[in-house]
């Protein structure tokens, strides 16, 4: 089966990786001249873990990832108000847990493609015409045809407005914003610690990585629209809401200029009654974009991804099988993690300040090893059950 799958993240890779591995011929086509950088630390486990095992990726994750030592509550002058040490994680899951640069997920799962894959960078979709086959008109001029099509072009899927109608019918704003930016040189380090500070509507968050960067991420509550795609308005956002934090903020803020990468966007959810129509599916993000605020959507997206290329093997050519079965297995689970998400706004951006001390202490209860080692034991246990390993 010829597959064209829209956009190379995290989802588009690693639907490729299958895909190629069951014996199909995949097209990766990305936007963007060569793959994305920037994003924040995200903490990898579950599912999406099985997966990235199944792929042999776990070397290289784990090599480019971090084991935190220390989550760190500070005040507006920097002291501490409550901390844990989230290695106690590793023990409920037998240490099969890692944080890392969403971009070094990204270009981990892309390198296990080698140059088996035809990539194409700088390239999007202009038309589809669903009918025997797709026939796909690309930016570039260049029309050609496949069996089906995947959109795996995240929160804002451009394969899903053409597919299904505007992206306002599909959106559940949780009215909180999200901006990450990556600086060199900045000092202090605070290595393998993720420091917060946490004010009514915001937290500002500092994690240091290797050669000498550090990553900010800034999560605020923000009702009206969000200026996604004006990189000048949002970093304008950004200063904003920093300039009224304590702690470092306005160091950071100085920092903001010379920021190598900076990625600004609403925290969104996307809930769709279906995945695909005619031979066009979604996935990741594009599909059920769980939000930021699950921890949870490169894993998803991943799980996804495993799960719609085995559907493809497993239905005999029969892509509208595949299609549904691939959303039958998922769709509570990704309810699961959704639900969850919205639960976890207050913990990210508390709305008033009770939210804030509620937040604050239970932090600190963390602090209490056996109090940590239930809390999370039982937040990193998956909704989602994969299949038994492949052997094609
Ligand atoms: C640079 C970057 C930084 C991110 N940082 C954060 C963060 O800090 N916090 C957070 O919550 N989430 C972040 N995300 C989103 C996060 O990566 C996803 O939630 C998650 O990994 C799900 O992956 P996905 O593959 O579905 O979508 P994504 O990882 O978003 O990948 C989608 C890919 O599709 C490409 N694309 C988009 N439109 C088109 C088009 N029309 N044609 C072709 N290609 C297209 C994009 O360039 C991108 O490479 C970031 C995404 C990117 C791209």
């Amino acid at each position: 089966m010829r597959v064209l799958i829209v956009g190379a993240g995290v989802a588009g890779p690693t639907l490729a990786y299958w895909l190629r591995r069951f014996g199909h011929e995949p097209t990766l086509a990305e936007r963007s001249a060569r793959p994305r950088q920037g994003g924040y630390v995200i903490d990898f486990w579950g599912a999406g873990f099985d997966v990235a095992e199944r792929m042999g990726i776990v070397p290289g994750l784990m090599e480019r990832g971090y084991r935190v030592r220390e989550v760190r509550e500070v005040s507006a002058s920097g002291r501490r108000i409550a901390h844990f040490d989230p290695r106690i994680a590793l023990d409920a899951v037998g240490g099969r847990y890692i944080s890392i640069a969403r971009s070094d997920l990204a270009a981990t799962i892309l390198d296990s493609l080698e140059d088996d894959v035809e990539t194409i960078f700088g390239d999007t979709i202009r038309s589809l015409h669903d009918g025997s086959r797709v026939l796909v008109g690309f930016a570039s001029g260049v029309e050609r045809e496949f069996d089906v099509v995947v959109g795996a072009d995240g929160l804002h899927s451009h394969v899903r407005a053409m597919t299904f109608g505007p992206e306002g019918q599909f959106e559940r704003r949780l009215g909180i914003s999200v901006a990450a930016f990556e600086v060199d040189g900045y000092r202090p380090r605070d290595e393998l610690t993720a420091l917060t500070h946490t004010v009514v509507g915001a937290e500002v968050l500092r994690f240091s990585t290797r050669d000498d960067a550090t990553i900010f991420s800034m999560i605020f509550r923000h009702e009206s629209d969000v200026p996604v795609g004006d990189q000048d308005e949002e970093r304008e956002l950004v200063r904003a809401r920093l300039s009224g934090m304590g702690w470092e903020a306005p160091q950071i803020l100085k920092h903001l200029p010379e920021a190598r990468s900076f990625y600004f966007d609403s925290a969104s959810q996307i809930l769709m009654p279906t995945w695909h129509r005619g031979r066009v599916a979604l996935v990741g993000d594009a599909a059920a974009c769980p939000s930021l605020l699950s921890g949870q959507g490169s894993a998803l997206a991943m799980v996804a991804a495993y799960v719609l290329a085995t559907e493809l093997r497993d239905a005999g050519g029969d892509h509208t099988r595949a299609f549904s079965a691939y959303r039958s297995r998922l769709a509570s689970a990704v309810r699961v993690k959704q639900d969850a998400a919205i639960r976890l706004g207050a913990a990210f951006a508390p709305q008033n300040r009770r939210q804030l001390l509620v937040r604050n202490a239970v932090l600190g209860l963390m602090g209490i090893p056996l109090v940590a080692r239930i809390a999370l034991g039982r937040s990193l246990r998956d909704p989602i059950e994969l299949s038994p390993t492949p052997t094609t």
